[in-house]
Parts: structure tokens; C-alpha cells; sequence
């Protein structure tokens, strides 16, 4: 993971969180994020939200989220540059609601939702799902009882993390809607979710796109992300003469993955905001408020 020898300031909660994780992490060492921290200046940042920067819940409304992060992730954005953009399977405004009241450049709904500019509208790049698309995925809900079904404009997901047992079946029901939709969706597969969403969008390709224009343009993008979702992104990271940094959980294991967890993530990008020359007080100080 993360080699903090030598580099350690000591005094900082943050940097001593960061050095405790590490020796709790077993086998090799990987050091691949220290390349980022060297020249930090150089580059872009690509963050994915649920089990990246928050921690799993039973539903996507029940994500904690550390009062921290908001100003954390600001003012990573003003030491970048504004070269930082949120990528999300959720939509942008509900990533607005859970950083609140920070609002940041964002990709939503796995690549379909585009918003540039952090105070500007948020572009629908994909047809909204037709309504009857929405009706037959709701009565996915029907299949077993905590199944909750999200509609997202541009997609709809299933969510069954309180009835894992129900995943064979949704499966089948999610793709027998995609097949029998004459709008061209795709059934994508997450951590105990899975979305039907527009062909031809992904969060590689809302990376690739943000790296064409300024503050991005000129950088090399890194991704940190935990699920299947992130994978196009991650690689398209690594193809622009970047990284993609795995976050162990579900999708990856401990032993392939850059970060053991959430709370390693966000320490490391407490380091990271510190190499900017961001000062702890800007973040820590200022709870942000949530709605
Ligand atoms: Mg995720």
C-alpha cells in the first residue's frame, strides 16, 4: 500500500491513521500511490463514491458520511486545480446531497450524467429510460421482500443487499427487461446492485472525456475505485499514462487492491491535500452540513 517511511509528519492525526492501517495490512507492500504524493501537482483525480469514500450500507440512503469529507474534498479540488471529478453510479444530485454543501465536477449515473463545471447545470448525456422500462423495473421489487429499486432518469438499479438470496432471480427479470426494451440498455453488475443503463456510457468513458479538457487536459488521471463499475474507468486511467488504485471490498480482494478500505482511502487523500498544501484546519475545522 501506501510507504509513508521517511514521509511522515509526525503530529498529524491523519498521517499517524495512515501509518497505523498500513502495518495492519498483510503480504506485499504495494507503493504504487507514492508516485502521486512525489509529484502531486501533476495530476488529475478521479473519485468513485460508495465503498471508495463512504462505507457500504444496507441502502444507498443509509451511507454515513464523516462530517470531514466535504472540506476534505474541496480542498483537494482547489489544490488540484479543480482537476477533480466525482465519478458515481449515483446521480449527480444525490452526490450533491451526500457532500453537501460542497458541490463538485461529477459524473453521475455511470457516465451518463455529465456536470462540468461544479456551479453549473447537470448535463443528461443519455434519453431518459422510457416509462415503461421504469414500470416493469419496478415490479422487480416484487421478487422478494427488501429488494429496492432506484430509478435514476437515465437508468434504474436494483438493489439487494437485504435480499442477497433474490440475486439469481433479479438477474434473470433485469435481463429479460433489457432484452425486451427497444431502448438500448445494458445490465451492469455491482456490489449487491444491478442497473440497467444505456449502452455505450461508462465511467472510463466520462474519465477519457474529462481528460480532453481543461483543468483536466495535460495531467495524468488517477481513479480510485472499489467495483466492477470502476473497472472501465481504472483501466482508461492506466491507458492515459495514469493509475487506477483498487479499494479492497467485494469486488476486490485485499491482496490485488491500493487501499484496504475506506478509511485508507480517505487518509491517504487527507496526505495527499496536505501535499497540495492544503492545511488540516481547512478541512477539519468546518463540518459540513448534511441534508
Ligand atoms: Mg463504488
Amino acid at each position: 500500500m501506501v510507504a509513508l517511511t521517511g514521509t511522515v509528519q509526525k503530529g498529524t492525526a491523519i498521517l499517524m491513521r495512515v501509518s497505523i492501517a498500513m502495518q495492519d495490512r498483510p503480504g506485499e507492500i504495494r507503493d504504487r500511490a507514492g508516485a502521486v504524493l512525489a509529484s502531486p501537482h501533476a495530476w488529475a483525480l478521479f473519485l468513485d463514491i460508495d465503498g471508495t469514500l463512504l462505507g457500504m450500507a444496507p441502502t444507498p440512503d443509509a451511507v454515513a458520511v464523516p462530517p470531514e469529507l466535504p472540506s476534505l474534498l474541496a480542498s483537494l479540488a482547489v489544490g488540484l486545480d479543480g482537476a477533480l471529478a466525482i465519478v458515481t453510479g449515483r446521480r449527480v444530485a444525490e452526490a450533491d446531497r451526500l457532500l453537501a454543501p460542497v458541490k463538485l465536477v461529477a459524473s453521475g449515473v455511470h457516465g451518463t450524467e455529465l456536470r462540468q463545471d461544479p456551479d453549473g447545470p447537470v448535463k443528461m448525456l443519455a434519453q431518459p429510460v422510457p416509462a415503461e422500462v421504469i414500470e416493469m423495473m419496478t415490479s422487480v421489487s416484487r421478487i422478494a421482500e427488501g429488494i429496492l429499486v432506484e430509478q435514476k432518469g437515465s437508468g434504474a438499479a436494483v438493489h439487494y443487499r437485504n435480499a442477497p438470496l433474490a440475486q439469481r432471480a433479479i438477474e434473470s427479470e433485469v435481463a429479460r427487461i433489457i432484452g425486451r426494451s427497444a431502448y438500448d440498455l445494458v445490465l451492469r453488475r455491482g456490489r449487491k446492485v444491478l442497473e440497467a443503463v444505456p449502452r455505450g456510457f461508462s465511467k472510463g468513458q466520462a474519465l477519457i472525456d474529462f481528460m480532453r479538457r481543461p483543468p483536466f487536459k495535460g495531467r495524468r488521471p488517477l481513479m480510485i475505485g472499489d467495483d466492477v463499475g470502476d473497472e472501465t474507468a481504472l483501466t482508461a486511467a492506466e491507458a492515459l499514462s495514469g493509475m487506477g488504485l483498487k479499494v479492497a471490498g467485494e469486488h476486490f480482494a485485499l491482496a490485488e487492491a491500493d487501499f484496504g478500505g475506506v478509511t485508507e482511502v480517505r487518509s491517504w487523500l487527507g496526505l495527499l491535500a496536505e501535499r497540495l498544501g492544503r492545511k488540516p484546519a481547512e478541512w477539519i475545522a468546518q463540518p459540513a452540513q448534511h441534508g
